[in-house]
């Protein structure tokens, strides 16, 4: 997940391949409040790995429940062992659900029915979300339930109920704010249902119908068949017991899906790949947001599919404006707003004012931003009207803002494609944690940029901190990092290590040992050679002084050359090392030389070797360093010499490494499109 204040999206030209789905946030959260309300154990498959999933899972750990393993383990099976419909008598407890609506509403209902002190709390925009609907419908069986906050919304106090007054009248509960209060209502209640059947009555128009048959489907899952009455009577039969069915399996999101689906109906073909293939959610699905499939095909994608897979690629081009009712499809319609931005006319989503009250108000926030890269927008209560840029040069380069909301992140990730070949800015993508934590991840092994990815190269001589300042210009930027000295310092440890003297009569065998070795750059840093740790063997200073003897030999240079390049991906890399700028990546949109004193890279050396717990002499280090220089700056191959474009910094000790990072960051933005953030 990028944890970067901004990511920057390139312009994009193509995409290809196939993707599989993390699982539904919708289908995972209730499958886990099923299991925690059944009797015995509920093994869980696909379980996505989310912000709201792990509210949920601490929730109900806190409240008792068996979670094996506590959190979700890619790839390995959850176990949920169920309160058997009661809990422990004075159950109490605070339960912190973030943002996550899915955890909120469904576990007010459950814990105001099963007895206890609770108090449920959240993000600032939790309690910004209504509640007073469930609320009320919930006090009319005797639940007891509190604001602490603003009336109608969290944070709540729940008390023990009293249900000596229980109706004999249908619940009734309003349909048209959220689905998910008849969702939290279908599931609480039968636990309440042993004795006596309970009607649930929808007041106003049901909103969000597809939600409520994914809940209507677990439910039967779990032992509970609800009578559906034409979407307006839910009746919860006597005799209802929860009872776990062993195992489940997770559908992977087909609200995730729509983004795949738009990027194969948006994106030209890559090389030999027909479209995007999409696993884990099918035409089978039970998610409503499979119905995104009609409304992409009526915009001129081109899809098939099985029950579990889906295969997508451009259809007609540009696509076609649609005028749809999205009310079934309310999160994946969002998906529709940006591919009307690719449309030969005026699109207009209708039927949508459930848009307001979600994560962010996504009807003012989609328009705001769709405006920003130059589309003409229109918006009322319950619509949206999008009328794409003019031409080519309408479009404008947008630093979009995301609200703390999943969905327009990933929607607008979409504008890479424009016309225009312009990049996006994308501000706080780690905003997608909610239901796709790797979606960026994901889209870059699937899309290909129109230019290479972007690169900086920040050279220097050995110990000008420039090795500091590229790792953290990397993770402001959220780029990949390639240490080239440390490909050096590897290959005159692989060479030594192999017996091989280090002379250039032997140039060709260290050369041709490197096309041998295993190398891996592990995410946290280190360093592996054929699956051992050379983190530390690498970084002494006789081995910076072999790396020193090899990269002088041309041969081991350009065996180096494409390893090198072959580091360039998306969304950036940040290069280290003295020839990035001018031998490997020539054409980089920024260099930086870092430069400083002899004596003050002495000191920082002696540092840095003593932090990591190495022995050094001042002395010695001086003499290495001055000898190192000379023979950097003298030799033939790739002399220690800045590109004639790069921008010069001096690094000395008196300027920290934080105004190094900034100073490259402002050279950066300059070369960006964007105003700033
Ligand atoms: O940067 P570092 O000190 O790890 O580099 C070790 C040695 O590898 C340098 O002294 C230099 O001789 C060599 N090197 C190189 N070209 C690079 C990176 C490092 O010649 N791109």
């Amino acid at each position: 997940m990028y944890t970067t204040e901004f990511l920057d999206i390139p312009h994009l030209a193509s995409a290809g391949g196939s993707v599989q789905l993390p699982g539904s946030k919708s289908i995972s959260n209730r499958v886990l409040l099923l299991a925690a309300l059944s009797q015995g154990t509920t093994t869980v498959h696909d379980l996505l790995d989310s912000d709201d999933t792990r509210v949920m899972l601490d929730a109900l750990h806190a409240l008792g429940c068996g979670v094996e393993p506590r959190q979700v383990v890619p790839g390995a099976p959850l176990r949920i062992t169920g309160l058997g419909g009661k809990l422990p008598a004075g159950a109490a407890a605070t339960l912190f659900l973030g943002n996550a609506g899915t955890a909120m509403r469904p576990l007010t209902a459950a814990l105001a029915v099963l007895g206890g002190d609770f108090e449920m709390t959240g993000i600032a925009r939790m309690y910004e979300r209504p509640i007073g609907d469930l609320v009320d419908a919930l006090r009319q069986l005797g639940c007891r339930i509190d604001y602490l906050g603003s009336t109608g919304y969290p944070p709540l106090k729940i008390a023990p109920p009293d249900f000596s007054n229980f109706p004999d009248v249908p619940i009734q509960v309003r349909g048209d704010v959220s689905s998910q209060f008849l969702t939290s209502l279908l599931m609480a209640l039968p636990l309440l249902a042993q004795e006596r059947a309970i009607t649930i009555e929808v007041v106003g128009e049901l909103i969000s119908k597809p939600y409520i048959h994914i809940t209507l489907e677990l439910l039967a899952r779990f032992g509970i068949r609800v009578v559906n009455h034409d979407w307006q009577r839910f009746v919860i039969p006597a005799g209802s017991r929860y009872q776990s069915p062993g195992e489940i399996h997770v559908e992977a999101d087909a609200s995730s899906a729509s983004y795949f689906i738009a990027l194969g109906a948006i994106a030209a073909g890559a090389d030999g790949q027909k479209g995007i293939r999409i696993e884990g959610v099918g035409l089978d699905s039970i998610q409503g947001d499979i119905r995104f499939v009609d409304a992409a095909r009526a915009m001129g994608a081109d899809i098939s599919g099985g029950p579990n897979w889906l295969q997508v690629q451009r259809g007609s081009w540009p696509l076609k404006a649609i005028d749809l009712d999205c009310n079934h499809i309310p999160d994946a319609a969002m998906t529709l707003a940006v591919m009307a931005l690719y449309a030969d006319g005026t699109t207009t989503l209708r039927n949508i004012a459930s848009w307001r009250v979600k994560e962010t108000d996504r009807i003012a926030a989609m328009a705001a931003e769709a405006r920003k890269l130059g589309a003409q927008v229109e918006e009322g209560a319950d619509f949206i009207r999008i009328t794409p840029p003019a031409d080519a040069s309408a479009w404008r380069a947008a630093s979009i803002h995301t609200y703390d909301d999943h969905r327009i992140a990933m929607c607008f990730s979409l504008a890479a494609f424009n016309p225009a070949w312009l990049p996006v800015r994308i501000q706080d993508p780690k905003c997608v944690g909610k239901t796709f934590p790797d979606y960026f991840e994901t889209l870059f092994t699937l899309v290909q940029p129109s230019a290479a990815a972007p690169v900086i190269c920040i050279d220097g001589p050995t110990a000008s901190g420039k090795g500091t300042v590229a790792t953290l210009v990397a993770q402001r930027l959220g780029f990949a990092l390639l240490d080239s000295g440390a490909l050096y310092r590897i290959t005159g440890l692989a060479a030594s290590r192999a017996g091989i003297p280090l002379e250039e009569a032997q140039a060709e065998r260290i050369a041709a040992l490197i096309g041998t070795l295993d190398i891996v750059f592990t995410p946290d840093q280190r360093v592996l050679l054929g699956g051992e740790d050379i983190s530390l063997a690498i970084r002494t200073e006789e081995a910076g002084m072999n790396a020193s003897r090899v990269s002088a030999f041309p041969a081991v240079r350009q065996a180096l050359l494409q390893l090198q390049r072959d580091f360039r991906r998306l969304p950036g890399l940040v290069a280290d090392g003295r020839d990035m700028g001018t031998t490997i990546f020539p054409d980089a949109p920024l260099k930086v030389f870092l430069s400083a004193s002899v004596e003050c890279r002495a000191q920082r050396r002696f540092k840095q070797l003593i932090d990591k717990g190495l022995s050094a002499n001042m002395h010695d280090l001086l003499a290495d360093l001055q000898a190192r220089d000379a023979r950097d700056t003298q030799r033939s191959a790739s002399p220690l010499q800045p590109a004639e474009d790069a921008l010069h910094w001096d690094n000395s000790a008196e300027r920290t490494v934080e105004q190094a990072v900034q100073q490259v960051l402002a050279w950066w933005q300059q070369r960006q499109p964007f105003a700033s953030a």
